[in-house]
């Protein structure tokens, strides 16, 4: 089965606008191909004028711009939070959810994380679904348990049949941020398992769902990594700043 191929930046509390016309000038100097969605996700404030410069650059169909984060309220007294209405309103497709920094600093449980996947899929957003061991757990053996653990209170909040409109980023913690990229290998074993763990629910959803792999992937390990059988592409952190880096990226998929 031919899954959907994305390449997703993660742009975290980085950028600026000489950032959003850059990555957009330099993705428009090459041809996308056109079996990879382009996702990028600035912070919020650059949500809104990364959208415009895509459109004016005749890019929409290539490029699509995602949230770092959206509340799991409708709207409120929720200072410095941002809902899924907003993101509508500013034509935002997808959002990052359960990044390891989220669940780490801000202490995002992964039954918050579950509701957040269930009103972004309600408002019409893909949810990118991050999960991810630590160091200390994969040195226990435990990473399968640990990965099923973030995943399966998703499946009880959304029903596995959902899981057609969500893309899963296995980010394992000690690989992001650090230059040490899991092996080719260990990637592979790894989402291979995540996607035998969804055809225990769903055998066609599983082959269904893009897994990206997010952890150092740089312009150098990126073709290794995305030529795997179960690796649709990569969730991309410090690289994506550098938009020739990027464009490199976004070629290998
Ligand atoms: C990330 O933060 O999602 C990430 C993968 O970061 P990096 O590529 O810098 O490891």
């Amino acid at each position: 089965m031919t899954r959907q191929a994305i390449v997703a930046a993660n742009w975290k509390m980085n950028g600026d606008s000489a950032l959003v016309s850059s990555m957009v000038s330099a993705l428009a100097s090459i041809n996308l191909p056109s079996h990879v969605d382009v996702v990028i996700c600035p912070s919020f404030p650059y949500l809104s004028e990364l959208n415009q410069k895509i459109t004016a650059a005749n890019l929409n169909d290539a490029i699509q711009v995602g949230s770092q984060n959206v509340s799991e309220h409708d709207s409120g007294a929720y200072t410095g939070e941002v809902s899924t209405a907003i993101l509508q309103d500013l034509a935002i497709h997808y959002v990052i959810l359960g990044h390891s920094e989220r669940r780490s600093l801000y202490n995002e449980t992964s039954l918050q994380v579950a509701k957040k996947v269930h009103v972004a899929l309600n408002a019409g957003l893909t949810p990118i679904l991050c999960i991810g061991e630590s160091e200390a757990e994969r040195a226990n053996g435990q990473t399968e348990s640990v990965l099923s653990a973030q995943i399966q209170p998703v499946i009880d909040e959304i029903g596995i049949n959902k899981f057609n409109d969500v893309v899963i980023a296995y980010e394992p913690v000690w690989a992001i941020g650090t230059g040490k990229t899991a092996s080719s290998a260990m990637a592979q074993e790894t989402h291979q398992f995540i996607r035998q763990f969804l055809a225990q629910h769903n055998e066609q959803v599983a082959n269904k769902v893009p897994l990206l792999y997010g952890g150092s992937v740089n312009a150098a390990n990126c073709e290794e990594l995305f030529a795997q059988a179960d690796i649709d592409g990569g969730l991309i952190g410090g690289a994506s700043l550098k938009a020739e880096q990027f464009k490199t990226i976004c070629l290998a998929a």
